[in-house]
């Protein structure tokens, strides 16, 4: 028999049940192939018989976190999935390797994170990140012209692009007209996948608004304080911030805290992502994100909502990002408990992704 089929029961710790998170404090998850069986209160959870016994006691249960901006290619997936991290969204890579390393990635067995992929990066010649030493040939696409940016697009989301990546890197070279990045969208919304964009200036950051982007793949990369009104647009055109405040240094970092605050405040919605494979984030939850996010003044459960029923809802994945029978029974068991420390978040004790224990 293999291990899939055996029917895990982990009881003893707490857990946040459901896609509203509820906290349950002697909780019994119980693991059956690959998804959920059942979730709740110790007292209404019955334990099939033959089951394996998992003790949680001092664990809280998590759904696995998804970090919706990574580079695999520059991380050891095995170490990402390990710290609790079970899906990625890789923003820019190869296609070469990015598309065969998302196609593994996807079978029950895979010992690594689920990665969903951006493609290639859409740029100019000569921009961002087309010189960047960390990229790889062909992790940016560029094009010179409206018809080849819709090129570009369908290139992307032939291979299987679940959200179209643009740089708008004004520090790093040329970047993409407004009358280019309006088709980029366009061709996007035609195949039915969002835009997200590296964004550096505030120029920059208005021709995104301008072209109807949907999200940010960072919190502004420039040090400057976004003003107000530019705040009030972001919301009112519902763009969806993925901080990456882990790949911000120093006083550059205390502005991106700042300007996410300041989203936040006026209602913005963001998703946890770090930009693992740059400098500065570590596999798995990570302790510079979640810090940097606990000092922009979010609360510890809603980190955990930001990288789990959150970012699950916004990326459609239905069948993962909460504690729910019938959902992949993708679990972080950590040291954090409701009302602790954000940083205990990062205090990964087990993990099971898909119902196969790999911590
Ligand atoms: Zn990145």
């Amino acid at each position: 028999m293999e291990e899939s089929e055996v029917t895990t029961v982990i009881t003893g710790g707490r857990a946040l049940v459901g896609p509203n998170l509820e906290p349950e404090d002697e909780a019994t998850v119980v693991i059956g192939d690959e998804v959920i069986l059942d979730v709740g209160p110790a007292s209404d959870v019955e334990t099939p018989p033959g089951a394996m016994h998992v003790d949680a006691t001092g664990f809280t249960m998590l759904p696995g976190f998804i970090d919706s901006h990574v580079h695999i290619g520059l991380a050891d997936p095995i170490e990402v999935v390990g710290g609790g991290v079970t899906t990625v969204r890789d923003l820019a890579w190869s296609p070469r390797e990015i598309w065969t390393a998302s196609t593994e990635s996807a079978r029950a067995n895979y010992r690594g994170p689920e990665i969903l992929a951006a493609g290639q990066m859409i740029t100019v010649p000569n921009g961002y990140p087309l010189r960047a030493t960390w990229a790889p040939e062909h992790t940016g696409r560029a094009v010179r012209s409206v018809a080849e940016a819709r090129e570009a697009v369908d290139e992307q989301a032939d291979s299987g692009a679940c959200i179209i990546k643009v740089a708008l890197n004004s520090s790093a070279g040329p970047t993409l007209g407004a009358a280019t990045l309006d088709a980029i969208v366009e061709a996007a919304r035609a195949r039915g996948l969002r835009v997200t964009g590296h964004v550096y200036g505030l120029d920059e950051l208005q021709k995104a608004l301008d072209a109807g982007m949907d999200e940010l793949a960072h919190m502004l990369m420039s040090p400057e304080s976004i003003p107000a009104a530019t705040v009030k647009q972001m919301v009112n055109q519902s763009v969806t911030v993925v901080p990456t405040l882990s790949c911000f240094f120093d006083g550059d970092q205390t502005i991106a805290v700042d300007n996410l605050r300041a989203f936040l405040d006026a209602g913005g919605r963001f998703i946890y992502g770090t930009d693992l494979g740059n400098e500065g984030p570590r596999p798995g939850i990570d302790p510079r994100e979640v810090d940097a996010l606990a000092r922009a003044g979010v609360t510890a459960t809603d980190i955990v909502a930001s990288a789990t029923a959150r970012a699950a809802d916004y990326l459609d994945l239905t069948d993962r990002g909460a504690l729910e029978p019938g959902r992949y029974a993708d679990v972080a068991a950590v040291l954090w408990a409701p009302g602790g420390e954000p940083m205990e978040l990062t205090q990964v004790g087990m993990v099971w992704r898909r119902g196969r224990r790999i911590r």
